[in-house]
C-alpha cells in the first residue's frame, strides 16, 4: 500500500474518513457484543444464528451510541422489531415527559420518615 498522506486532506476527505471511522466503530461495538452475549434478543427471547443474526441489532441502553464500554454494559442485543418498540416508547418518554423525575427531588427535603408509617400502624393496634 502507498501511503496517500502527502497532501493536506480536503474537507471532503475528511468528512469521509469521519464517516468511515463511525462506520467502524458500529461494526467493531457490534462484532463484540455479538461475542459477549448469547444471541437472544432481551425482549421477546428470540433467537438467532449464522443466518438470521442480521435481524439482532444493538441497542445502546442510555440511547447515546458513542457510550460503548469495553465491558458491553451500554448494549443490549434485540430483535430488530422490538428494537423498534423500545425506541418508540423512548421517543414518547422524552416527549410527553415522565412526572417522577420532576417530583424526585422533594422528597429528602422533606425529612421523610421510614418508621412513621410503623409507629402509626403501632398506635392503631391499641
Ligand atoms: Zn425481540
Ligand atoms: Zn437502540
Amino acid at each position: 500500500m502507498i501511503s496517500k498522506n502527502k497532501h493536506a486532506k480536503s474537507s471532503n476527505q475528511i468528512i469521509a474518513d469521519a464517516r468511515r471511522d463511525k462506520e467502524e466503530r458500529e461494526k467493531g461495538y457490534r462484532e463484540k457484543s455479538l461475542k459477549m452475549y448469547p444471541w437472544v434478543c432481551g425482549r421477546c427471547a428470540r433467537t438467532f444464528d449464522h443466518k438470521t443474526v442480521r435481524e439482532l441489532t444493538v441497542h445502546h441502553k442510555d440511547h447515546n451510541h458513542d457510550n460503548n464500554p469495553e465491558d458491553g454494559s451500554n448494549w443490549e442485543l434485540l430483535c430488530l422489531y422490538c428494537h423498534d418498540n423500545e425506541h418508540s416508547r423512548y421517543e414518547e418518554q422524552m416527549r410527553y415527559g415522565s412526572s417522577s423525575a420532576a417530583t424526585k427531588e422533594n422528597h429528602s427535603s422533606t425529612g421523610h420518615n421510614p418508621f412513621a408509617n410503623l409507629k402509626a400502624l403501632l398506635e392503631s393496634k391499641k
